[in-house]
């Protein structure tokens, strides 16, 4: 909470009262004012894992309080799915008991991307033996699994647990899954190696009741990688690399960012945080989110809402003198890479002389099958390490040179590329309609159909391109930051129909030249033309494209 000796300045009033009511803590707002906001103080969703434990797992789905089922499972991993055969136009129609099936999606949450072999054998197994054999990898390099049943959760988590992972605040108003660079501690060209500040956080920050009950979700990233691979543009706190020319490497500190439906790029403090600094800042950022983030209204409530009101100026001077108690260095901004591709995908030397391979399945989409084989095959290749990526991919490290061929081809035999296609690279979709219960349209198999069709419309093509598609304005697999991004909605066919399509949103990018897509108006194309439209985008963009440009530009 912040302190009492802060006084706020007759501007800063000014700007409070015009906020009066958006419900922070800070200002004396512990009244609930939404249905959330009372659930959340009504009983700590982290309280929800013992009445999992020793009722529900025990009486089954139909014993399950619905203030549980539908709010505080989240805090735990899990969400309910989406009841099979309901199409995306009763999504917003339909009451949410009317959308449960009795199955839940399961998120395993993976810090910083990293799992031994163990871990993702274990994962493999379960999927196999509770999920129906279902696994995405996603672009917040965690594992989801379907299909589980309430009655197989304890078991599950006595195993996940037994291997040192968890679904602890993996979903819900938490501090969420920390991102981390893929190739932390290995990467020969690593400013500094941000894999212990992620641990630290872990420590420190998940399941710890001081910071279970937030305004919205909070997402966080740390990343010492000169190549920017964590997306730290759209984090509600994202610490990158850099080199600060007199007190070495550290970390350069942004807040603010996040997409959703009202996208806002992060900010930077200017402030420069060491390695021991992080866990510091970021259980910091996290305070003032809880004690000043808006509780009044959900779709105002994510942090990039009070950073747009304060400006980073305010929003360090707070972060200092009410939380850290101590000011910060002012810091250099990062280099900004050349490189398109930043998903280390293909076989890379790391600073040891072993070697990192980063390969890709269609549109992060896997299964336990080939999760456990993926171990198998990482063992025999001498490896322990793996890591997952933000852009739905994988990587297997430490493999020694003459290995590397060898992983290669096993890897092809279970259809994960080491050289994929641009389209199989460069697309992501979120879950979409087969699980989610927001969604209006279906995402992964056609998001994996595309990347076929464009493979053999396109053989040719292979600029670095993005295409993100989403089953709703929710932005899980990012719209606004694609090269062409596709935002689920229903649309109106020639025949005037309503059927499931997408708004186009183009030339979005983050890392060189960061930015929003343009909502290209009215520019809507039913998932029947789908290919035929990014086909032909792209083909125009290949004639009449100049020496060096890019698809954003
Ligand atoms: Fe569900 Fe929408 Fe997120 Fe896709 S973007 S996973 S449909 S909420």
């Amino acid at each position: 909470m912040a302190n009492s000796s802060s006084r706020p300045t007759a501007a800063g009033r000014r700007k409070a009262g015009r906020h009066r009511g958006e419900g922070q803590w800070a200002a004396g707002h512990f009244t609930p004012l939404n249905a959330n906001e009372q659930f959340k103080k009504d009983d700590d969703g982290l309280n929800v894992r013992t009445r999992i434990e020793t009722i529900y797992s025990k009486r089954g789905f139909d014993s399950i309080d619905p203030a549980d089922l539908r709010g505080r499972m989240r805090w735990w991993g899990l969400y309910t799915q989406r009841k099979p055969g309901i199409d995306g136009g009763k999504t917003a129609i339909l009451e949410p008991h009317e959308l449960d099936d009795e199955h839940f999606m399961l998120r395993i949450r993976v810090d910083g991307g990293r799992l031994t072999v163990t871990q993702l054998r274990t994962i493999g197994e379960i999927s196999q033996e509770f999920a129906r054999g279902t696994a995405d990898l996603t672009d917040r390099q965690n594992i989801q699994l379907h299909w589980i049943r309430i009655e197989d959760v304890p078991e599950i988590w006595r195993r996940l647990e037994s291997v040192g992972l968890s679904t602890t605040e993996a979903c819900g108003d938490v501090p969420r899954v920390v991102l981390g660079s893929p190739v932390a501690g290995i990467a020969a060209d690593e400013i500094i190696d941000g894999t212990p500040a992620i641990e630290e956080i872990q420590r420190r920050i998940v399941g710890n009741p001081a910071y279970s009950n937030l305004p919205r979700k909070f997402k966080g990233a740390v990343s010492g990688s000169p190549l920017l691979d964590v997306v730290h543009e759209i984090n509600d706190v994202a610490f990158v690399g850099v080199e600060h020319p007199e007190l070495g490497p550290g970390f350069d500190v942004w807040v603010g960012g996040g997409l959703s439906t009202n996208p806002r790029l992060g900010e930077r403090l200017g402030a420069w945080a060491s390695l021991a600094d992080v866990p510091d800042v970021f259980e910091a950022v996290v305070g003032i989110f809880r004690d000043y983030g808006y509780r009044r209204l959900r779709n105002r409530a994510r942090l990039k809402y009070l950073l747009a009101d304060w400006g980073p100026d305010r929003f360090r001077r707070v972060l200092e003198d009410e939380y850290l108690l101590r000011t910060l260095a002012d810091g250099p901004e990062p280099t900004v890479p050349a490189e398109r591709w930043r998903d280390h995908i293909g076989v890379h030397r790391q600073r040891d002389g072993r070697y990192y391979v980063g390969f890709a399945s269609r549109v992060g989409r896997v299964d336990g099958g080939t999760l456990t084989k993926i171990a198998e095959l990482a063992a025999q290749h001498g490896s322990d390490r793996l890591r997952t990526t933000v852009e739905q991919k994988m990587l297997i490290l430490d493999v020694e040179e003459d290995r590397v061929e060898p992983l290669r081809e096993a890897l092809a035999a279970l259809d994960l590329q080491l050289a994929p296609s641009a389209f199989r690279r460069g697309t992501m979709a979120c879950t979409g309609i087969e699980f989610c219960k927001l969604a209006i349209v279906e995402t992964k198999a056609r998001g994996a159909a595309l990347v076929d069709e464009l493979e053999r419309r396109l053989p040719g093509f292979d600029e670095p391109i993005t295409i993100n598609v989403n089953g709703c304005p929710n932005s899980c697999a990012r719209i606004q930051v694609a090269d062409i991004g596709l935002k689920g909605q229903l649309v109106t066919d020639e025949n005037g129909e309503q059927v499931e399509g997408y708004q186009v949103h183009l030339g979005g990018g983050l890392g060189l030249d960061p930015g929003f897509g343009r909502k290209v108006r009215g520019l809507k194309v039913t998932a029947e033309q789908l290919p035929d439209y990014v086909e032909r985008v792209l083909t125009r963009y290949s004639a009449g494209r100049a020496e060096g440009e890019r698809f954003a530009q």
